[in-house]
């Protein structure tokens, strides 16, 4: 042991030791400790620290110091601020106070003690224990890091490595201090394994006292949990009579349910599903849901047709004007009904525009025949489980429409209309055609699968009837299937009739109006029909008629008036200017105008084909929203006058410097089709030979490129449209002869028709 009287400057420390051999940093504050270090920094950077007694003390005196402290290096000064700084230090070695002047700072007179190193075998023996031993206290104690016991193990000064295990033990300063003050090494290294003894003894009594508290956690926990299974045990045991009531509901109803066992069995086991599985799960609930839909098909029920033919037939004309194809055609159902109850209930599909009154006739033909009536509407339908339902495995699965449809029916004979069946549509869910060729065979819908259903549904006995608007359009398997009933557009006679007899009656009612309230005349509602709508049905005509029933009405309260007399001002000022008017036929005959028929979607019209002729370069131009079948037929016409210029009379090379130009005027509506080539041949001649062409004539056919003039279709509308325009002589394809003879007598009445087959007879008979 080496010892040395020296005299440095000091400072004490609150609550903590610093031992030789230790790294230790503190903040320093008191104006007199500042000194102190400026002090030791301007010497030789040590410093001697003491611990105080009593932290709370400011300026202690030397008994309220301990006796020993320790001699360190100032290794690093920072200013934290002003009046502090952070002072960084390395224990070197212990030293006793001898004596302390407190002025102008704290300086000590004291023995600076210098161990020596050498130690004898038990001394090591010692110093492993104490090794071992802060290793088991390390474990106990998660604040000893990997890095203190690393720094630990590194240092090679055995009774250094003391001091640092003291050091880094969580201890009271009054402990550390015993030790710091021991100066007896072997005393020391006693001192050091009881502390460590004890200490891990209190780490270990500490673990088992949180492992016993954990686990008591543990344990409430656990209570809680159970608590809560037995609450929902209990809700359970409470809902089960809930559960059975609606067991009881359920197995009530199918015991007066008339379905085939095989039905009435599946709805059984569903029911005991039910009482096995809590009612708060979800799969409960589509269980429920799926005993309901079953329930809710009206497995039995049928309702009788009516016998009655007479009875029927009233019923059908009272509801809809002509549409005579349909009612025969249930009128022949019924009779052939009536003789054999074996007979197939007919899938008919009416094709027709829209607004002629095919979903209005399918409803009174249900009431004519005495059956519930359902309508499942197919228009823009792309996923085949709308109509066959999906899987009752999916998430939220529902029936498809035709299950839907019979449990609205409530009977499983209902009359079913199958609207806009050619707006389907395909896509990669499937088919929805597919789902329905099924509905719609004979042979197979007394075995209809729905997805969700899972049991066949006898469809057989219900009575189909679809819709569409365009026939083409309709998948070819299903038109297979049904029997096509075609409507054709309204003439104005027929709209007449319909708006007085059955629109305006109808609209009067509603709004609780008579005859005696509302006057009008034939003329006014031809004045409305002429003027107010242009289409192939009467919807319009309908919405039409309910405006002036309204506007009548109100003029009936406004002006304390029992009637009112509808006339043409009175309908200009209920419904605006008029919004439509005829095309009516040319005043003077005209050189390359004429006259051609046209179908569009709201029915016949008239189409006024004019063509000029200029001097060019042979160029065709065709305007007026003009479709590409109309283009080509141009072509072709232009094609037939330059293989027939001689005999035309026109100059052979005229193609050669004339620009041909068609337009059609009025070119709101696209038109399209081939109807129109008679037409513009029969313009470009009249424009080439300069010759004029009738006022009284309109024409309709295709042509070839040899002058053969080929069938069209809509002859009916396009001789309506003829009429309407006053135009008397029609020249029509040969090969529509037959069609002709199909239209009503009172259309053709006044008509002058003329049959042609090639474009030569045309010609004979255009030019004025
Ligand atoms: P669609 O189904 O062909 O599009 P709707 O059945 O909806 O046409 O008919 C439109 C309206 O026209 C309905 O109010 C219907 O009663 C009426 N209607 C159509 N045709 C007739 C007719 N021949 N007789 C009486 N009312 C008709």
């Amino acid at each position: 042991m080496n010892k040395q009287i020296k005299h440095i400057p000091m400072l004490a420390l609150r609550g903590i030791t610093v031992f030789p051999g230790m790294m230790m940093h503190f903040d320093v504050g008191r104006p007199k400790s500042l000194r102190a270090i400026e002090e030791a920094m301007a010497q030789d950077e040590m410093l001697l620290v003491v611990t105080q007694k009593d932290i709370d003390v400011d300026e202690p005196t030397q008994e309220e110091l301990y006796e020993m402290g320790t001699i360190v290096h100032i290794k690093q000064v920072s200013n934290v601020k002003d009046s502090h700084v952070k002072v960084l230090v390395k224990g070197e070695m212990r030293a006793k106070i001898l004596s302390i002047e407190d002025e102008p700072f704290m300086c000590a007179e004291v023995e600076s003690i210098q161990e020596e190193l050498s130690i004898d075998e038990e001394q090591e023996a010692m110093i492993r224990t104490i090794g071992e031993l802060f290793e088991k206290y390390a474990a106990l104690n998660p604040r000893v890091t990997e890095e203190m016991i690393h720094g630990i193990l590194s240092i090679k000064n055995m009774i250094e490595v003391i001091d640092v295990i003291i050091a880094s033990i969580t201890l009271e300063v009054e402990k550390k201090q015993e030790i710091l003050g021991c100066m007896d090494i072997k005393q020391r290294m006693y001192l050091a394994m009881t502390i460590l003894n004890t200490e891990i003894e209190i780490l270990t009594l500490q673990k088992g006292i949180y492992a016993k508290v954990k686990r008591s956690i543990d344990k409430s926990q656990k209570e809680y949990f159970l608590r809560e299974q037995i609450k929902v045990l209990q809700e359970e045991l409470g809902d089960k009579d809930g559960v059975m009531e609606d067991v009881a509901l359920y197995e009530k109803k199918l015991s007066i349910l008339e379905a085939p066992i095989e039905i009435k069995n599946k709805i059984q086991r569903e029911i005991k599903k039910l009482t096995k599985i809590s009612s708060s799960s979800p799969e409960s609930g589509t269980i429920r849901t799926y005993i309901d839909t079953l329930l809710d098909v009206p497995w039995g029920v049928k309702t009788s047709d009516n016998s009655d033919l007479k009875e029927a037939n009233r019923i059908l004309e009272k509801e809809h004007y002509a549409l005579t194809k349909i009612k025969e055609r249930v009128i022949e159902y019924l009779a052939i009904k009536k003789i054999s109850n074996d007979v197939e209930t007919p899938i008919l599909c009416l094709v027709g525009p829209p607004g002629v009154g095919k979903t209005s006739i399918a409803q009174s033909i249900a009431h004519a025949i005495g059956r519930n009536y359902v309508r499942i509407s197919l228009g823009g339908i792309r996923d085949e489980s709308e109509i066959r339902g999906h899987r009752r495995t999916y998430v939220g699965a529902i029936p498809g429409r035709v299950v839907y449809a019979m449990t609205q029916a409530k009977s499983m004979n209902p009359l079913i209309v199958l609207d806009e069946i050619d707006k389907m549509m395909g896509d990669f869910r499937g088919d929805p055609a597919a789902a329905l060729l099924e509905v719609l065979d004979g042979n197979q819908n007394s075995n209809f699968r729905d997805n969700y259903l899972e049991v066949p549904l006898d469809l057989s006995s219900s009575m189909f009837i679809a819709t569409a608007n365009n026939l083409s359009a309709i998948p070819k398997p299903l038109l297979d299937r049904m029997e096509i009933i075609e409507i054709s557009s309204y003439t104005e006679v027929e709209k007449r009739h319909i708006s007085k007899k059955y629109l305006l009656a109808k609209q009067l009612k509603k709004h609780g109006l008579t005859t005696k309230n509302l006057k009008i005349s034939d003329s006014q509602l031809q004045y409305i029909i002429g003027h107010y709508t242009k289409e192939a049905g009467v919807r319009n005509l309908e919405r039409v008629l309910a405006k002036v029933c309204r506007r009548t009405a109100r003029e009936m309260i406004e002006q304390g008036v029992e009637s009112v007399r509808i006339t043409e001002p009175k309908l200009n000022e209920y419904l605006g200017m008029p919004r439509y008017s005829y095309e009516k036929k040319n005043e003077e005959p005209e050189i390359g105008v004429v006259r051609g028929l046209a179908w569009t979607s709201v029915g016949g019209e008239t189409l006024s084909i004019e063509v000029n002729i200029m001097k060019g370069k042979g160029q065709l131009d065709l305007t007026g929203q003009m479709g590409d079948v109309m283009k080509e037929s141009a072509k072709a016409a232009v094609s037939y006058i330059r293989s027939k210029t001689s005999s035309l009379g026109i100059k052979e090379d005229f193609y050669k410097n004339t620009d041909i130009h068609i337009h059609i005027p009025e070119g709101a509506v696209p038109k399209d089709g081939p109807s129109a080539g008679i037409t513009m041949a029969t313009a470009i001649i009249s424009a080439l030979t300069e010759k004029a062409v009738k006022t009284d004539i309109a024409m309709t056919g295709e042509i070839t490129i040899r002058g053969r003039v080929l069938p069209i279709g809509g002859l009916k509308e396009k001789l309506l449209a003829a009429k309407r325009a006053g135009i008397n002589t029609i020249i029509v394809p040969k090969q529509n002869q037959k069609t002709i003879s199909e239209i009503e007598k009172s259309i053709l009445e006044g008509l002058n028709i003329t049959y042609v087959a090639t474009m030569d007879e045309v010609l004979q008979y255009v030019f004025a």
